[in-house]
């Protein structure tokens, strides 16, 4: 199977790349640049992912052109599409530009050049818990979201919302919405998988120069291992997965006979700030001398929402590590990299 991943020097899709290849598939990733192209390459070659010679990274410069993108396509079985900008660093009157059309019209054009191109039989889209919760509604203990819920946001509200998060979660809300609006208008000759995972965490094998360059999810746990404060950071969105888990999910996604277009919820469960601290404390000597103590043992789980992935461990098979085994290693490399070590 030859599956095109988009957006491949990303923090997830270096994974998915891995599960890919060492599960005896082959991979043409995009990447924006020719610098990403041979960064790519050079990441995974030191991660250890193998073999590369079923790796082609491809440059599509503006993956929303669909005369751009679909040359990318030609020949592949699958498509796996995970570009789209989840950043929290895009400022009140840009969000438009620099989170709602390129999700949107990202995954409007991989359904277009995906229907276009006859050997491609599946298409998994990466959404998030963000398309599925209504974060307006606050914490909701007792409320167990499914792949049947829908985050309300519309455009005008990612556009001219002043809260970056408010303004991202509309960008993945609306782009899986496109999606199914695709293949609900078309005679689709693929099947569409969209995928809902919640925060994503876990070692890194893409390419990062520096601690700067951090993916948003993994920041989240960074906030908590670097210390210097008093109290532990307030956890937002307590819904997390392990990022390998995560892979082997759209590998099985994508390999899986299923009977229809399919939604899946991905998230092992939930997790809080003072369980990263716990878990860090009791594993890493740094850790204990750095990140705040706070209230060992409290959990906030019973005071919100929570998620049933039963379907995607029943339909796809896939098991979840705990959070223990997914961010030990992590921070582990996080301040191997504040001593200088690079990946
Ligand atoms: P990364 O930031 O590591 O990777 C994002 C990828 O998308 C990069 O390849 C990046 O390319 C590309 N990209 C960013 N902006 C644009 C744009 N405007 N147009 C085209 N490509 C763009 O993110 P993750 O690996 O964490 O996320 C991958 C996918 O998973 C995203 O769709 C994200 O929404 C989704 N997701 C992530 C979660 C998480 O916790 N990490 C949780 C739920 C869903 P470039 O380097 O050129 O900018």
């Amino acid at each position: 199977m030859l599956t095109l991943i988009t957006g491949a020097n990303g923090f997830i899709a270096a994974h998915c790349i891995a599960a890919l290849l060492r599960a005896g598939h082959s991979v043409r990733g995009t990447v924006r640049t020719l610098e990403k192209a041979s960064a790519t390459v050079a990441a995974l070659h030191a991660a250890g992912v193998a073999p590369l010679d079923r790796l082609e990274i491809v440059v599509v410069a503006d993956p929303t052109d669909l005369g751009q993108f679909a040359p990318a396509v030609a020949g592949c079985d699958a498509i796996l599409h995970l570009a789209s900008a989840f950043t929290y660093d895009a400022q009140p009157g840009q969000f438009e530009q620099q989170l709602l059309l390129p999700a949107i019209q990202g995954t409007t054009v991989a359904c277009e050049a995906a229907q276009r191109c006859p050997t491609v039989r599946k298409l998994v889209i990466m959404s998030s818990f963000a398309a599925v919760y209504d974060a307006a509604q606050g914490l909701q203990p007792g409320r167990v979201y499914t792949e049947e819920d829908w985050s309300p946001l519309g455009y005008e509200e990612g556009r001219d919302t002043e809260n970056v998060a408010i303004a991202y979660r509309a960008s993945k809300v609306l782009a899986e919405r496109a999606a199914w609006t695709y293949v609900k208008e078309h005679e689709v000759d693929f099947q569409l998988v969209t995928l809902c995972p919640g925060m994503v965490f876990g070692e890194m094998i893409h390419p990062i120069a520096s601690l700067e360059q951090l993916n948003a999810s993994n920041r989240i746990v960074w906030e908590v291992a670097l210390g210097g404060r008093d109290a532990l950071p307030p956890t937002k969105a307590p819904v997390w997965v392990d990022v390998q888990d995560l892979a082997e999910t759209c590998l099985h996604a994508l390999t899986t006979a299923l009977p229809s277009h399919q939604r899946f919820l991905v998230t092992e469960g939930a997790y809080d700030t003072q369980e990263i601290a716990d878990l860090l404390r009791e594993a890493i000597p740094t850790a204990r001398e750095r990140v705040p103590e706070g209230s060992p043992g409290d959990r906030i789980r019973d005071t919100h929402y929570a998620c049933d992935a039963g379907k995607v461990r029943q339909m796809l098979g896939v098991q979840f590590r705990s959070l223990r085994e997914s961010i030990v290693p992590l921070v582990e490399q996080l301040y191997a990299m504040e001593d200088g070590a690079r990946i």
